[in-house]
């Protein structure tokens, strides 16, 4: 640290992001990730007009990212917002929508709690119940910010829209943010509730099911006056958030829906094999609506489980948090990479336990 960092961010603990390796190849179950490529027409798009263009500043309008999100989700524009990666628009809620505090469950996305310290929020966190789900009349009437992922993460569980929808009706002065960054892998989405609720901000990401992690595009639907705020401190920090290829390739991406419904299905037949061979070698295995699975075993200890499966170029997700340092979550590859896992968790508790 340097003399001269403002003194309310001298004791701010950044985001740990998972490994992102490049000393060897790992088979990567650590971020979930997609293992599959994006689609064939996304690829096709990518030419040398656009590498030239980049000499332009990018749409800071994002309207035609908005338009085409619009007409896939049955929504108007003005209900979008479009960001750098999702973790961009939490940033800017909890910037915008924080001031009375915020108030989220004690295991789900660890970001959540930075962005609430880098602000100098104050933040509640609800313990799960026993079998790790959300109780969701921990944030009825709460009037702060409630922040929910749902599917959550790292459990890999959900709530219905039923429950969403009282938490939402009962915070009517507070923004309640539903993280849906894993939605499109079996989860319920609370999207239409926005015509109703004004204060409801539902968050996504290109991340995990458009197979775009790297080109960092996340997304949030709300009502236009939620949606006007956002804008504003986007056109207070970084008017050109996106970068141009980003949003080109994001048009393209949202043109082949149908390629990602397909390999959102593959991912959740590959995850009730997986789940199944866990279970049979003795984990517990959360219930997944989400492209990873959350498991842990009698057997061995999660960080050992961890540590062995590195050795052996698997890299799956450990969380030292003591509550839940037993299990590790582990993103859902292709079939192979998967029959990889049971084959060196099966060595592994042959050889080591
Ligand atoms: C991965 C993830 C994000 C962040 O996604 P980006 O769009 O890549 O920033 C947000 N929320 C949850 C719960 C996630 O797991």
């Amino acid at each position: 640290m340097s003399r001269f960092l403002g003194e309310r961010y001298q004791a701010l603990e950044a985001y740990t992001p998972g490994e992102q390796p490049r000393d060897m190849r790992y088979i990567k179950l650590n971020t979930n990730e997609s293992p599959y490529p994006p689609a064939p027409e996304v690829t096709a798009a990518m030419n040398r007009e656009q590498v030239e263009l980049l000499r332009l500043y990018s749409d800071p309008t994002a309207g035609g990212l908005k338009r085409k999100l619009a007409e896939l989700y049955g929504v108007k524009s003005e209900n979008i917002f479009v960001s750098n990666g999702s973790d961009e628009v939490l940033n800017f809620a909890f910037m915008a929508f924080g001031g009375k505090g915020a108030v989220f469950p004690d295991i789900t996305y660890g970001f959540y709690e930075v962005f609430g310290d880098l602000y100098g929020i104050s933040c509640e966190k609800v313990p799960l119940k026993e079998d790790f789900s959300v109780d969701y009349r921990d944030y009825l009437g709460r009037d702060k910010l409630v922040v929910l992922a749902n599917p959550n993460a790292p459990t890999g569980m959900s709530i219905p829209v039923s429950q969403i929808e009282e938490i939402v009706r009962t915070n009517p002065d507070s923004v309640v943010l539903i993280d849906e960054a894993y939605v499109d892998f079996g989860g319920e989405t609370c999207l239409s509730l926005i015509g109703t609720y004004d204060n409801l901000l539902v968050v996504r990401t290109f991340s995990k099911s458009r197979c775009l992690a790297g080109g960092r595009l996340g997304y949030a639907f709300g009502s236009p006056e939620l949606i006007a705020d956002l804008e504003k401190i986007k056109y207070s920090t970084n008017p050109y958030n996106i970068n141009r290829l980003t949003l080109f390739l994001g048009e393209a991406t949202v043109d082949a829906e149908a390629y990602y419904q397909e390999k959102c299905a593959e991912i959740q037949k590959t995850r009730a094999w997986t789940a199944a061979q866990l279970t049979a070698l003795g984990f517990e295995v959360l219930p997944s609506r989400t492209n990873f699975l959350f498991a842990r075993s009698p057997k061995i200890d999660g960080g050992q489980l961890y540590r062995e499966l590195k050795t052996r170029g698997i890299l799956v997700r450990h969380f030292t948090n003591p509550r839940i340092a037993q299990f590790n979550r582990i993103t859902i590859g292709t079939p192979d990479q998967m029959e990889a896992l049971l084959e060196a968790i099966t060595r592994i508790l042959n050889e080591t336990v």
